[in-house]
């Protein structure tokens, strides 16, 4: 590699923001080409009639992760955004009346336990302290590490096999707990990172203690604000950012990557990250190249996260007994997972997320009124073929009615504004393969050195960062994937100035 001193970041989500900040704050002139007209990929904003709807990424984790981005670029997170604890961090519900609020304070953890079922008191204590050796092993160590070799998989073997990562997430919450609605609301988060808890690794039980170490924050001004905090911070340090600006390909000569192509014009570089999806990485952007097909066609082969059906409401009033993130159980747990992700059907029931953020910001919503989002988990286009164009408003209805029949009295009367957005909206706005939500499925057999590394095997100068490299979807997931890319980057290029000096 040259002197690499000039880096291109493909796509703006907090995956490729942070990379880029990385790069930047290290004296690399780096240039984000984003194709929307706002950055934060997921985490794109919605404003309607005066609501401001988050469009994805609601709850957030590990904050510290977030801070060290400023801290590297010498300046302080508190300047840019404010962010606001949420307590309880869920509250979560379910069709026989059950409530549990999932908050940090241990003596309610214990007192609400203890009520539902006096022995899971200790079985809870238990899967904590093996929750917090995972959080240890998984994140801290391996969180933002590149898997670049199998040597790097077999050192971490011993560790993991010790914490029994070939166990699903539910069987391992299940050898603690035994009532099924407990074992339900301490298995249900590998959801919020694509992975189904009868399948993903015990290792993604980490998150109870991401959630229990770090709680659970929301950006004053909702998640768009934090995404426009990094755009500032990247722009504050010399960064460029691109909007409306979709890379076509990238250019490739002797073997390396020499820049992108967007609209017709070409952009040279020394070195090219991609935070857009994998697959339309390969298969899309390095179409012209022997290494794109070739790597376009083992990703294919690979099982893809499920993809989400959401809804952003606006309505007038602030409805009673709402929470700000709550999760409303239907009346099947694991049927309805493996008809989302193994069956070619759209089932008749569902298990939903409920965004209020109304309940913690008043910023977001006209006064008097309240902004929210309900999500529903559903196969992704390759799991079933659903026409969502036809399908969707149909399916809207019928969550509509659910919610106002069980949660939000009123509902209809009340609403303002409504907009969806669909599996077809994954795969056309966000070019995200089979409109998959949260890019390739977090299995053991997919996690680490088995998923897409942050640099590519072939082409030195192509790097990846983003929910679909290591470690994985979620913003905790995407922001360490970019210090491990950063990492990766910033050594090669140290590595290039030593032979040429
Ligand atoms: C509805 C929803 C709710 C979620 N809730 C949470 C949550 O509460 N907490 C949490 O931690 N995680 C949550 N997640 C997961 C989290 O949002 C994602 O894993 C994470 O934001 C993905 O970031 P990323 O860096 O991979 O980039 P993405 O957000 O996937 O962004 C990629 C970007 O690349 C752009 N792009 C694509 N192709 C091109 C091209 N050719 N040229 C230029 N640009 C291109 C896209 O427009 C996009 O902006 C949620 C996800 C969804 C969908």
């Amino acid at each position: 590699m040259e002197n690499a001193r000039t880096a291109v970041v493909v796509g703006s989500g907090f995956g490729g923001l942070a990379l880029a900040i990385r790069l930047q704050s290290s004296g690399i002139a780096t240039t984000v080409f984003e194709k929307r007209d706002r950055p934060g990929g997921r985490a794109y904003v919605y404003e309607d009639k005066g609501f401001v709807f988050d469009a994805g990424p609601t709850v957030i984790t590990d904050p510290a992760a977030l801070r060290e981005l400023w801290a590297e670029a010498g300046r302080d997170m508190e300047d840019y955004v404010t962010l606001l604890p949420v307590d309880p961090f869920y509250q979560l519900c379910w069709e026989d009346g059950f409530r549990f609020d999932y908050t940090n304070d241990q003596a309610s953890l214990d007192r609400q336990i203890g009520q539902k079922s006096p022995r899971d008191v200790e079985g809870y204590k238990r899967f904590l302290d093996y929750s917090n050796e995972v959080y240890r092993e998984g994140y801290e160590k391996l969180g933002a590490v590149p898997f670049l070799s199998f040597r790097d998989m077999v050192r971490a073997a011993p560790q993991l096999i010790r914490l029994e990562s070939y166990r699903s997430v539910y069987a391992k919450v299940a050898s603690f707990i035994s009532d099924e609605q407990l074992r339900q609301a301490f298995s249900f988060h590998s959801l919020l990172v694509g992975g189904n808890p009868f399948d993903t690794s015990s290792i993604y039980a980490l998150i109870h203690a991401l959630e229990r170490r770090g709680g659970v924050w929301f950006a004053k001004g909702g998640t768009g604000a934090l995404v426009r905090a990094m755009a500032k911070l990247f722009e504050d340090l010399g960064g460029t950012l691109r909007l409306n600006a979709p890379v076509d390909e990238i250019v490739m000569e002797n073997g390396r990557a020499r820049g992108v192509v967007a609209d017709g014009n070409r952009l040279d570089a020394e070195m090219v990250a991609v935070n857009a999806d994998v697959v339309h990485l390969y298969d899309q952007l390095l179409r012209g190249d022997p290494r794109g097909a070739q790597q376009a066609k083992s990703l294919k082969k690979k099982r893809f996260s499920m993809s989400l059906f959401v809804i952003y409401f606006g309505l007038r009033g602030q409805p009673a007994d709402l929470k700000h993130h709550m999760v409303l159980f239907g009346p099947r747990y694991r049927e309805l997972i493996d008809d989302i992700f193994k069956t070619d059907i759209l089932a008749d029931d569902f298990s939903l997320y409920l965004h209020c953020p109304s309940v913690t910001d008043d910023s977001l919503a006209p006064p008097g009124h309240s902004a929210h989002y309900v999500l529903s988990p559903v196969p992704h286009l390759g799991t079933a073929d659903i026409d969502w164009d036809v399908e969707g408003p149909r399916y809207r209805d019928r969550i509509l009615d659910y919610l106002e029949a069980r949660y939000i009295p009123g509902l209809k009367r009340d609403l303002v504004t409504c907009r969806i957005f669909t599996p077809f909206d994954f795969r056309d706005e966000l070019n995200a393969h089979l409109g998959s939500a949260f890019s390739v499925e977090p299995l053991l057999t997919q996690s680490a050195w088995f998923r897409p590394h942050n640099r590519d095997d072939v082409i030195e100068n192509l790097y990846l960062v983003g929910a679909g490299t290591h470690p994985g979807a979620g913003i905790p997931g995407v922001i360490g994937s970019a210090k491990a890319t950063a990492g990766l980057m910033l050594s090669d290029v140290e590595q290039a100035r030593a032979v040429s000096s």
